[in-house]
């Protein structure tokens, strides 16, 4: 079990940052383990901890794909679209209703009368 580097509180070396400082580069860890500690002394407890990453193997929080796009445009049309007339309503149907609102209130549909 080989120990961490432990560092001062701000005394961090470039090229570590915490879970948090590589979010809000839009970076993620990547599966790396802990690199480095940073520990704050506190009296009376233990030292704060925090935990560091190496920037040079963080990776880009994971972009939507061509894809995900496409499976995404899909759920949505899905959820658009009347299961009675099978029309793409134009908004998601309303679970409460199930149907598009023609559909739901064939009375009140202009097309109906
Ligand atoms: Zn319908």
């Amino acid at each position: 079990m080989g120990a961490l580097p432990v560092f001062r509180w701000r005394l961090a070396p470039d090229g570590y940052a915490t879970r948090r400082q590589l979010r809000a580069r839009g970076l993620r860890p990547g599966g790396q383990d802990v690199a480095a500690q940073l520990e704050r002394p506190r009296r009376r407890r233990g030292p704060l901890v925090a935990y560091l990453y190496r920037l040079d193997l963080a990776q880009p929080v994971r972009p939507m794909t061509p894809a995900k796009w496409a499976a995404l445009a899909k759920a949505n049309a899905a959820r658009r679209t009347c299961p009675q007339c099978r029309s793409d309503a134009g908004y998601v149907i309303p679970t409460s209703l199930g149907t598009c609102v023609p559909c739901a209130f064939p009375s009140t549909s202009p097309r109906s009368a």
